[in-house]
């Protein structure tokens, strides 16, 4: 089977010549392993970082070696108890076609009950993310303004979404595109969207939300960050999840130039790691659920297929190609 390897430590924007796709040997599984051929792989902004040597949260991939991340796929050959051929799983061996691993490093999935892609997306650890950062990190309470950026994106759709149903004021997205924009307003039910690329995003926001907002879920960094802290009200809190426009940055990013703001109006602003808050996953999953069956919540993917551009949607996701969950699709 193919899998993907990183050659080389990219400096600013990956490019293709740092990543090479490869032939790899299926192994057959040992005692307690499964043998996996995956059928849908994620891509996420986190691997950016793994692609670095820098310390960070997440170990960086070697050199040469298959790289690896989420994916969904189906058990061919098992030697660990409670796994059979033909049951699906979740696991961390993806960026290939086949993979084979310990089983107690594997969730089993149900493809009755969900399509298999949302265990990656809006079921999965971009969903746990929006409902741990919106409803712990940021502590967000019935009434609170909301603004999200990165809004289109797997987590932000989600986070936008709960907001509103958890009983929000006013939810507002930031999205690079007219498009995104209007799939926010149109089929997520934000009451307000901007797109960041038309014009400065604090006086995009002062218009969207001429009362302030409560609550900022950040997913990008910079500019948006400035606008946020300039339009957040008294207690206001602050989730930082990503800063997404900051991940090629080849030189040290500004700090927000306003954050003395933080004494007078008392914010808050807390950093999130979705791997703290498992313990939400359970009360994460029957509510989302449920909303998702009722229709109540939405989702898009975007879907790319075949192990050969899973690299591409990688790239993609940087640029802002998708909307919802960037998803690459081995077939069944
Ligand atoms: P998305 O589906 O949101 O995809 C990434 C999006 O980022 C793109 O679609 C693009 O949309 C946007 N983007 C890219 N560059 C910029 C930029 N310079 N300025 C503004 N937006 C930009 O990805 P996820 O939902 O998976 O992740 C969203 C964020 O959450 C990321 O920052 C990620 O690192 C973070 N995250 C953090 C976790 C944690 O535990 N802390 C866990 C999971 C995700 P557009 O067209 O709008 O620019």
């Amino acid at each position: 089977g193919h899998a993907w390897h990183l050659t080389a430590r990219p400096q600013g924007w990956p490019t293709p010549d740092d990543f090479a796709l490869r032939e790899e040997p299926v192994a057959e599984p040992a005692d307690g392993q499964i043998l996996v051929r995956n059928i849908h792989l994620s891509v996420d902004p986190y691997m950016r970082g793994r692609m670095s040597e820098a310390k960070s949260y997440v170990a960086p991939y070697k050199l040469n070696e298959p790289m690896y991340g989420g994916a969904v796929g189906v058990v061919l050959a098992s030697r660990a108890d409670g796994f059979a051929p033909g049951d699906h799983v979740l696991h961390d061996l993806g960026w290939r076609e086949y993979a084979t691993l310990a089983a107690k490093h594997a969730t089993k999935v149900d493809p009755q009950a969900a399509p298999l892609t949302t265990y990656l997306g809006v079921l999965g650890m971009p969903g746990l993310t929006a409902y741990a950062g919106l409803m712990r990190v940021a502590a967000f309470q019935p009434g609170d303004a909301v603004f999200v950026s990165g809004a289109a994106g797997a987590v932000g759709s989600e986070v936008g979404q709960i907001a509103k149903l958890k009983g929000a004021s006013r939810v507002i997205g930031s999205a690079g595109s007219d498009e995104k924009a209007e799939v926010l307003t149109g089929e997520y039910g934000f009451d307000a969207a901007i797109n960041y690329k038309k014009a400065p995003v604090a006086e995009q926001l002062r218009k969207a939300a001429p009362e302030g907002i409560d609550v900022y879920f950040d997913n990008v960094g910079g500019e948006h960050l400035e606008a946020a802290i300039g339009a957040l009200n008294l207690h206001g809190r602050i989730a930082v999840c990503g800063m997404i426009s900051q991940y090629n940055a080849t030189e040290p990013t500004p700090a927000p130039r306003n954050l003395s703001q933080i004494i007078a109006k008392r914010f808050r602003m807390e950093g999130l790691l979705v791997m703290d808050h498992q313990d939400l996953r359970p009360q994460f999953v029957r509510e989302v659920s449920a909303w998702v069956r009722s229709g109540e919540l939405t989702y898009r993917e975007t879907v790319v297929e075949g192990v050969e551009n899973t690299l591409d949607a990688f790239l993609g996701l940087l640029r802002g190609e998708n909307i919802g969950k960037m998803i690459v699709t081995l077939g069944d």
